[in-house]
C-alpha cells in the first residue's frame, strides 16, 4: 500500500520475495459503536513471519478472526491465496484448513486422545487415509515434543504441551498460513519457552506466518516485521530489531514502556 516503505519488509535480512500470501485492504469491523478495526492494510508474504503488537482491545484478535473468517468485515476486502475469502460451505472449510490458528485458551478436543486430536482434521477434511494420518500426526508430536503423550487425553498435559499439540493438529492440515493469538500468554513462563521453541523452528521452516505476541524475544528471533496496533489501525510497521530500540510513534513507545 502507499505509506509503506520498502523497509518495512526487510527484517532479519529478508527481504519477502515470495509472491503475497495474504492481502487485507482497508479492511474495518465495528461492534456497534466500537470500531475495532479502522481501515487495516497489511501484506503479507509467502515465507514472511509477521509479529502484531498492541494493547489490549487494539484489535489484534478481531484481525486474526476476520482472516479465518470466524468474524465477517464491514467493508475492504481479505483476499488470501489469490481468492476473495469464502462466504461458506466447502470453500470455507478449505480456508479454515489452510489457515491454521492457535489461541491463548487451549482449544484442543478435551474427549479426544492426542493423537486422535491431531489425526482428526486430516482424515475427516483432507480425506486422508487413516493410517497415513496416523503416521504423519506421530512425526508431527515428535517434532513438537510430545510424542510420548499420543494416548493421553488434553487435561493430562501442561499448558506448554497442550499448545504443542495444537500447533501440530493445525500443521497436520498442511497450512499455507499459521496464525497465532497469543499462545503463550495463559502458560507459566517455564513452558513458555518450550511453545515459542516449536514456533521459531516452524518460522525458521519458512512456514508463512501471523503472530500476536509480546515475546520480544520471539519477535527479534522470528520476525520479519513487527506491526503495531492502536485502536484498531495500523498506526507503526518495521523491522523487529528497530521498532523495539527506536519505535516511530508515541503510542509505540508508550506501548513499550509497559511491556519492557
Ligand atoms: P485485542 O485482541 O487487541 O485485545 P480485540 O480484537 O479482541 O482486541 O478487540 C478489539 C475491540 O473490539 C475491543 O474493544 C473489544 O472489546 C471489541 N470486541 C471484540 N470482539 C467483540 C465482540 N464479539 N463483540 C463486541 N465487541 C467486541
Ligand atoms: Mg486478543
Amino acid at each position: 500500500t502507499a505509506d509503506r516503505t520498502a523497509d518495512d519488509t526487510a527484517g532479519n535480512g529478508t527481504v519477502p520475495s515470495g509472491r503475497v500470501l495474504l492481502s487485507i485492504e482497508s479492511v474495518s469491523k465495528r461492534f456497534g459503536d466500537l470500531v475495532a478495526l479502522s481501515e487495516v492494510d497489511l501484506d503479507v508474504h509467502e515465507g514472511e513471519v509477521v509479529v502484531v503488537l498492541g494493547a489490549s482491545g487494539s484489535g489484534k484478535s478481531t484481525l486474526c478472526r476476520c482472516v479465518n473468517r470466524l468474524e465477517t468485515v464491514d467493508s475492504g476486502r481479505i483476499v488470501f491465496d489469490g481468492r476473495d475469502l469464502p462466504q461458506e460451505g466447502a470453500a470455507l472449510a478449505a480456508l479454515r484448513a489452510d489457515v491454521g490458528m492457535v489461541f491463548q485458551s487451549f482449544n484442543l478436543f478435551a474427549h479426544k486422545t492426542v493423537l486422535e486430536n491431531v489425526v482428526l482434521g486430516p482424515t475427516r477434511v483432507r480425506k486422508v487415509p487413516r493410517a497415513e494420518a496416523v503416521e504423519e500426526a506421530r512425526a508431527l508430536l515428535d517434532r513438537v515434543g510430545v510424542r510420548d503423550k499420543e494416548s493421553r487425553y488434553p487435561a493430562e498435559l501442561s499448558g506448554g504441551q497442550q499448545q504443542r499439540v495444537a500447533i501440530a493438529r493445525a500443521l497436520a492440515m498442511h497450512p499455507k498460513l499459521m496464525l497465532f493469538d497469543e499462545p503463550t500468554s495463559a502458560l507459566d513462563p517455564e513452558m513458555i519457552r518450550e511453545v515459542l521453541d516449536v514456533m521459531v523452528g516452524l518460522a525458521r521452516d519458512g512456514m508463512t506466518m501471523v503472530a500476536v505476541t509480546h515475546e520480544m524475544g520471539f519477535a527479534r528471533r522470528a520476525a520479519d516485521r513487527v506491526v503495531f496496533m492502536d485502536h484498531g489501525r495500523i498506526v507503526e510497521t518495521g523491522e523487529p530489531d528497530a521498532f523495539f530500540t527506536a519505535p516511530r510513534t508515541e503510542r509505540a513507545r508508550d506501548f513499550l514502556s509497559t511491556i519492557l
